[in-house]
């Protein structure tokens, strides 16, 4: 089934004229992964149908309902309160003007029964956190007929790599700081596969790339959004004696160059001591 989707927040509440069953609420957990591409999910739920022993009647087959003796079959009576009468839904039949001599046995009278339900759902490409898929007349049945309908709200679950806002996916890539330096080329995933990331030499940590429509493609408008990958540089761990050594005599050879090679150390290390000789 193709359900109406909604945003988050607002969405059911459609309310049916008298006898319609109640709206029913399912809560869909999707991967990152099925709520881009979309995806079809079996879900079982609880509900209240038409009882088919009795047609909804809730009166064993072969007699049928009689009318309310209190109210006359009206399913109002009439109080009288000092000066007032009042009219209100007669307490014995609840306003239905019948009442059941013999109930139906398999719905005890009620005329609806408790049944669970196998539904497909077709889930669209690209539903977000708390998106709400309608389907009608998927709710709970009355003994009328008439059903509410299915509220499915999309929840999803986190992602090992990627977070969503909107239509743009977040991811952070880890570098090696010869990478960032030197610049190549790193593999970065994205949920249409692979893809190739060009490094710049001198990139800094946090640096952010875009990648243009490497996002998520949105519901509603088909707009493709972004992904954006930011670079955080791994500082080496774990380190031998003989790379420590190298990495020292690599230091050296930095601070040599001055601010040459680290402007912003440089210029912060000024800062700091402005900053100590004025204070
Ligand atoms: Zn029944
Ligand atoms: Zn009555």
């Amino acid at each position: 089934i193709f359900g109406d989707i909604f945003g988050g927040g607002g969405g059911g509440g459609r309310r049916g004229g008298a006898g319609r069953g109640a709206d029913l609420q399912y809560t869909l957990e999707l991967s990152l992964e099925e709520a881009v591409h979309g995806s079809e999910s079996r879900i079982r739920i609880p509900s209240q149908v038409r009882c088919d022993t009795c047609n909804g009647s809730g009166a064993r087959p072969g007699t049928s309902p009689t009318a309310c003796p209190t109210c006359n079959g009206q399913g109002q009576v009439r109080m009288q309160q000092g000066f007032f009468s009042i009219q209100q839904a007669c307490p014995d039949c609840r306003g239905r003007g019948t009442v059941i001599q013999s109930p139906c046995s398999d719905c005890s009278g009620s005329g609806t029964v408790q049944k669970t339900k196998t539904l497909q759902v077709k889930v669209p490409a690209g539903v977000d956190d708390g998106d709400q898929i309608r389907l009608a007349g998927e709710g709970q049945g009355s003994a009328s007929g008439g059903s509410g309908d299915l509220y499915v709200q999309i929840r999803i679950r986190q992602h090992p790599i990627f977070s969503r806002d909107g239509d743009n996916l977040y991811c952070e890539m880890p570098i090696s700081i010869a990478m960032a330096t030197l610049g190549g080329e790193i593999e970065i995933p994205t949920l249409s596969g692979r893809a190739q990331l060009k490094v710049p030499p001198e990139s800094q940590s946090e640096r952010v790339f875009r990648l243009k429509s490497k996002g998520v493609r949105n519901v509603r408008s088909g707009a493709v959004g972004d992904l954006f990958c930011k670079i955080k540089i791994e500082t080496p761990v774990n380190l031998s004696r003989k790379q420590k050594e190298l990495l020292r005599e690599f230091d050296d050879m930095l601070k040599a160059g001055g601010e040459r090679h680290s402007p912003r150390e440089s210029s912060w290390s000024d800062r700091l001591k402005s900053f100590f000789t004025t204070s």
